[in-house]
């Protein structure tokens, strides 16, 4: 069966909230200080306050309490997450649209667990990849469909590619057919979601990463993982070619470049990154006034990440921003700048 085209014209932003749960060692020294209420809302107490008095007025204070279109618990899982924020645009992306789902948070608010994932618990970038070939096998026209993957990152406004063992710096170009490309980036066909997660792993090893003072594992570049459905309708005649891009993206820590005080090479990463997450915000702040008010333009050449990203911020797309947090006391200030930035965009 041929599908009317879809009309679609405004691009739909969704804003989620997932706190993770305290971790083994911020147990022993920390105390959680974030409520997630009725899977919608987010409170967070602020550390300098006693106990006994947080306890009083945690059901009365509006103080530090935001909502947003779902918040997720330290016990939802990816999949639960997946389930209601993302799940539903898949299909859209089988049909010809083009998605963006993007982690945006401080180091270690869990960005990267939430996208990747373990093998226990799937990440949204695996979890979408099997939905697309779920959809795949179901549907029962005979198109034939292909889907590719391409994983990059932006790290100090250069690109380069995580599918290659050493890649050299990509450059972006502009072609009169497909728009805004990465030239030279690989892209693999893949057949099913199996080896998935394999891959990211292998691409994540290669992202770099430098310690800074604020975290040792500290992610100081973006990461895209791009997967394409090309399908193919056959209509008697002629030939039709629809593809659908969902672009998956870990974002580097949202925390700014002043708050790690480390000098040098370390402090113009910081402010690189800016740039592409500055511009990233500005995007997502012109996308939500254009979905309240109507037009508004959006700023994209700005940055490598937002020139990337373009397509799936525009025209028929759609959105989703997952802003994670950490629920321990120590990340109070990263925490409430993250929800502020949320609520926000939304
Ligand atoms: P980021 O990518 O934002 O820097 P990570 O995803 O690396 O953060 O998460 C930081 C730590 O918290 C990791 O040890 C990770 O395993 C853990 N973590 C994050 N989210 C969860 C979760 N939902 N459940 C269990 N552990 C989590
Ligand atoms: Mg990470």
């Amino acid at each position: 069966s041929i599908r009317a085209p879809l009309t679609k014209k405004t691009t739909t932003l969704t804003v989620a909230v997932k706190c993770r749960p305290l971790t083994e060692r911020e147990r022993g020294r920390g105390r959680d200080i974030v409520r997630v209420n009725h899977d919608k809302e987010v409170q967070v107490l602020d550390p300098d306050l006693s106990k006994d008095y947080l306890e009083r007025i945690q059901n009365r204070t509006k103080e530090r309490k935001y909502s947003f279109d779902y918040a997720f618990g330290p016990h939802s899982t990816n999949s639960e997450v997946y389930k209601k924020s993302i799940s539903s645009i898949i299909a859209g992306v089988v049909q010809g649209l083009n998605a963006t789902v993007f982690a945006y948070g401080s180091t270690g608010s869990g960005k990267t667990y939430t996208m990747v994932g373990t093998r226990d618990d799937p990440g949204l970038m695996v979890l979408s990849l099997h939905t697309i070939f779920d959809l795949i096998k179901g549907d029962n026209s005979s198109d034939e469909f292909k889907v590719t993957c391409s994983y990059l990152e932006v790290y100090n406004e250069v690109i380069y590619d995580l599918l290659e063992r050493s890649s050299g710096h990509l450059e972006l170009r502009e072609d009169p057919e497909q728009g805004i490309i990465v030239a030279g980036l690989r892209s693999i066909k893949v057949h099913s979601a199996d080896k998935i997660l394999e891959l990211l792993n292998l691409g994540n090893s290669r992202r770099k990463t430098e310690s800074t003072e604020v975290n040792e594992t500290s992610s100081r570049s973006h990461a895209v993982l791009e997967i394409t459905v090309t399908r193919k309708q056959r209509n008697n005649y002629r030939t039709q070619v629809i593809k659908g891009k969902l672009a998956l993206v870990d974002l580097a820590g949202s925390e700014r470049a002043s708050e790690t005080n480390s000098g040098g090479q370390k402090l113009r990463d910081g402010a690189n990154i800016n740039r592409s997450l500055l511009a990233l915000a500005n995007c997502i702040n012109a996308l939500g006034k254009q979905q309240k008010k109507g037009l508004a333009y959006v700023p994209y050449r700005n940055s490598k990440l937002t020139r990337i990203l373009k397509d799936g911020l525009s025209g028929n797309s759609q959105t989703v921003m997952i802003a994670t947090i950490s629920p321990a006391d120590n990340q109070y200030h990263h925490t409430v700048n993250t929800l502020k930035y949320a609520d926000r965009a939304k």
